[in-house]
């Protein structure tokens, strides 16, 4: 299958008045279409600087990303990006806040606006499309902010650490709300978390980064019983155990050799 998104030798060096540190050496990366993908590393080890990379949003020193067999040389709609801070205008409602994307996209139309008021009443958020983001818990935020990622129907979605603000009752709702609206969608995600037991619950392959600079260690391929199962039930999978403390020993020895 051709990938919907492909790395070929990322190279990246930052370039500050104290000298240049390179941030990621040599990396290649074949995503399939409707992949999830998670990369998990040590802090500094370059998963943001992918991300950004991937996004179009900062040129590698050196290689470059393929989005569907095409060079990516800036920001595409094609791509859409969820931080781990939601960054909503406090001053629009919670309706004018998800076209915001399609509106810089100029995409504004009868059609898209009714397909965002429909993913705001499948995310649950039907009631509060007049509010203001400060009426709102960080968990309904944050849905607000994946209402307004895929507004624009992105192919590709990137989270960098999309549930570490939010308390742990909320991020697993989170979790299971992202993987059924993706997976319905088919579309394709690269996840960036701290937490493994995540990663593992929602990904269909597990990338273990190393740092200095951030290479790959390992890639796990998720075992099918634990990708049939919402992240909620995978975590209760059997092999899931095995499979976390195998990741964890990878990123512990990773993180012994900074
Ligand atoms: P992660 O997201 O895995 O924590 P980052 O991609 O943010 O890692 O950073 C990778 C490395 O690049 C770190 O050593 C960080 O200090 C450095 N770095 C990140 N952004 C910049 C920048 N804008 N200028 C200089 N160095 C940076
Ligand atoms: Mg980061």
């Amino acid at each position: 299958m051709l990938p919907i998104v492909e790395l070929k030798n990322i190279a990246h060096a930052y370039v500050t008045d104290r000298g240049a540190s390179l941030a990621i050496d040599y990396l290649s990366l074949f995503i399939e279409p409707g992949e999830f993908v998670s990369l998990v590393g040590p802090s500094g080890c370059g998963k943001t600087t992918l991300l950004s990379i991937v996004a179009g949003l900062l040129t590698p020193s050196q290689g470059e990303v393929l989005l569907l067999g095409e060079k990516v040389s800036g920001p595409t709609p094609q791509v859409g990006y969820m931080l781990q801070q939601d960054y909503l205008f406090p001053w629009r409602t919670i309706y004018e806040n998800s076209l915001i994307g399609l509106e810089l996209t100029s995409q504004v139309t009868d059609r898209t606006k009714e397909s965002t008021l429909h993913l705001l009443n499948e995310m649950g958020l039907g009631a509060a499309i007049d509010l203001y983001p400060h009426h709102l818990s960080g968990g309904m935020r944050q849905r607000v902010a994946l209402v307004r990622t895929l507004a624009t129907d992105p192919e590709v979605l990137l989270l960098d650490e999309p549930f570490s603000a939010l308390d742990y009752q909320t991020k697993l709702q989170l979790e299971d709300l992202i993987v059924k609206t993706l997976k319905d969608r088919h579309k394709t995600a690269l996840l960036v978390t701290h937490d493994l037991s995540e990663a593992i619950a929602m990904s269909d392959r597990v990338i273990v980064l190393g740092a200095s600079p951030g290479h790959i260690r390992k890639t796990f391929e998720i075992p099918q019983n634990i990708r049939d199962s919402q992240p909620f039930y995978a975590r209760e999978q059997e092999g899931f155990n095995e499979l976390f403390r195998e990741v964890w020993s990878e990123l512990e020895a990773s993180e012994r050799k900074e």
